[in-house]
Parts: C-alpha cells; sequence; structure tokens
C-alpha cells in the first residue's frame, strides 16, 4: 500500500512538473507605482516585494521611468533601482516619462526613451550588465508602421528588444484604492481590496492559459505584467500561490521569450495598446475569446479613477 501510495504522490508530481508553463513576472512603473511619493513608503514597498520576490525564487524584470527618480532625494530613490539590481533582478527601460506613443511624434518619443535609461544604464554597467529590454507604456506600438519601424530601429540599435505582455491581471486599477487604504490607515479595507484583488487573479490568469490555448493551439510561456505597487509587495506569497496552482513556473524573461510564439511576426499597426494574445489572433485568424474574460468589479474600477483624477490634479498642480 505505502508503494503504491507512494508511486502514486510521485506520478502526480511529475505530471504537474511536466504540466508546468514558463512564466516571466514583469513589473512596470519601477521604482514604484503608487499614490504616493514619500520615500519611505516607496522604501517599504520596494523592500517588502524584492524580498517576497527572492523568497520565492521568482526571478523578475523591473520597468523603470527615470522621471521618478527626481527631486531633492534623488540618491535615495537611485538606490532603490540598485536595490532591485542587488536582489538578483533585471532592469529595463519604460521610457523616461510614461510618454504615450500614439500620442507623441516618433523623434520625441525617441528622445524620451533615450533619456530613459541614463540612471539605470550606468547601474547595470557598474556590474557588467545592460539594459536589454523596453516595454512600451500603455503596450502602444506605434499608430503608422513608419512610426513602428522607426522606433524598432532605434531599439535594436541601441541593444534592446521589445518586452511583450501576454498575461496581466488588472492590479494598476487595485493599486491606488489599496494605496490609499493603507495611508488612512483603515486595515480592513486594504484587506478587503488585496483579497478581492487576489481573487480576481485567480479567475483572470486561466482566462489567459485559456486564450492562449485557443489563438495558438497550446499554452506558450507567458509574461505577466504587474506593477510595482504596495499591493504586489504585501501579496507576492499569495500571487506566487496562483500561479502555482494553474502550473505555472516563474523563469527570466530572457528564457520566456525563446518561446516561438514571440517569433510571429507582429501585424498590428494602430492606437491601441493591445496585449500579445491580440496580436496573435490578428497574425494567426484565430479569434480571442473576450466575452469569457473576467473584469475587475465597477465600485473598483470607479474608485481607481476617482483616485488617478485626484492624483493628476495635485502632480499639475505642483
Ligand atoms: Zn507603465
Amino acid at each position: 500500500m505505502r508503494v503504491a501510495f507512494t508511486a502514486t504522490i510521485l506520478a502526480a508530481a511529475l505530471t504537474s512538473q511536466a504540466r508546468a508553463e514558463p512564466v516571466a513576472v514583469t513589473f512596470d512603473d519601477v521604482p514604484y507605482l503608487s499614490l504616493t511619493t514619500a520615500l519611505d513608503y516607496q522604501q517599504t514597498t520596494t523592500r517588502e516585494l524584492l524580498s517576497g520576490l527572492r523568497r520565492r525564487h521568482i526571478p523578475a524584470i523591473g520597468f523603470v521611468n527615470e522621471i521618478k527618480l527626481e527631486g531633492p532625494d534623488k540618491p535615495q530613490r537611485v538606490a532603490l533601482l540598485s536595490a532591485w539590481l542587488a536582489a538578483g533582478m533585471d532592469l529595463g527601460n519604460h521610457s523616461y516619462s510614461h510618454i504615450s506613443l500614439t500620442g507623441t511624434p516618433v523623434a520625441a518619443y525617441i528622445a524620451d526613451v533615450a533619456k530613459g535609461e541614463r540612471v539605470t544604464r550606468a547601474l547595470m554597467a557598474a556590474r557588467g550588465e545592460a539594459p536589454r529590454w523596453f516595454r512600451h507604456p500603455y503596450l502602444e506600438t506605434g499608430t503608422t508602421a513608419e512610426a513602428r519601424a522607426a522606433f524598432e530601429g532605434w531599439l535594436a540599435d541601441h541593444g534592446y528588444r521589445v518586452a511583450p505582455v501576454s498575461m496581466e491581471n488588472s492590479d494598476w486599477v487595485f493599486a491606488l484604492p489599496y494605496d490609499d487604504a493603507v495611508l488612512h490607515g483603515d486595515r480592513a479595507e486594504a484587506e478587503r481590496i488585496r483579497q478581492s484583488y487576489l481573487d480576481f487573479t485567480a479567475r483572470v490568469v486561466p482566462w489567459y492559459q485559456e486564450a492562449a490555448q485557443e489563438v495558438l493551439g497550446r499554452r506558450p510561456a507567458f509574461v505577466l505584467l504587474l506593477h510595482a505597487s504596495r499591493l504586489n509587495a504585501d501579496s507576492i506569497g499569495e500571487l506566487a500561490k496562483i500561479l502555482k496552482a494553474d502550473g505555472l513556473k516563474p523563469v527570466t524573461l530572457h528564457q520566456a521569450m525563446k518561446d516561438p510564439a514571440y517569433a510571429i511576426p507582429d501585424p498590428y499597426v494602430g492606437p491601441d495598446g493591445d496585449e500579445w494574445v491580440a496580436r496573435w489572433s490578428l497574425a494567426l485568424h484565430k479569434p480571442v475569446p473576450w466575452k469569457a474574460l473576467p473584469e475587475p468589479a465597477p465600485e473598483i474600477v470607479a474608485e481607481d479613477a476617482r483616485l488617478d483624477e485626484a492624483l493628476t490634479k495635485t502632480v499639475a498642480g505642483q
């Protein structure tokens, strides 16, 4: 009996291992997406996020907006980036000012992206490394074929590859309401938001797996988009469990990008910021099951919009 039982466990373990699909965990808006610029808040977020990633052996990459380093305490903010590298994580370029390619002439866009790597490149050079990945803000890749070719030519000339997104959980919708609750000391509300975020993630991750299956006929290595938020810093353990339960195994972005799905020519040219399942759908003429895509609750979407508007007004007034 005991032998049979052990054999069953072993077989189950082997099956789940064989089923594990790679997922690259990526964070945008590094050093932080937050309702506050307060340095101590961001130091805590960074420390907790990185220690959580290390504890779970998740090799993440952070995409930097260097505009967030500016100000009188720039050295301390640069130290947030150094912490990513010291923790063994990779860093990439997300433009200087989180600029929209759809709304910007390509020459101005390139200037912003070039400005966006100064600190990161120097920090990485000190370690014998260089930034190799660029993530488009809003996933906007160019409204004309010419703009797209001009920008992607610049990227290639500067040693960059485009970092796609093939899985996301709308984490940014929950991030500001969570900060608001944390900053007001409302622990019950923060926990309520965090739980609804985790519930939503558990529903939306399998949707991406099924959507990719329908479009590609198989499940590829995924690239998961998250943001450098306190919400994720406080949830990384549960997020890792959700990925594991769905048969996903964290790998580096470099490893995930070896999947041939990312070599499929991306035919999209236009104003939208499409995820890669939509781009694969366009290339392969296979529909995406959008109707089954779970949506975050309207209340959290409204709360995020309210806080985002207030934040924009504050920044504009400075
Ligand atoms: Zn972003």
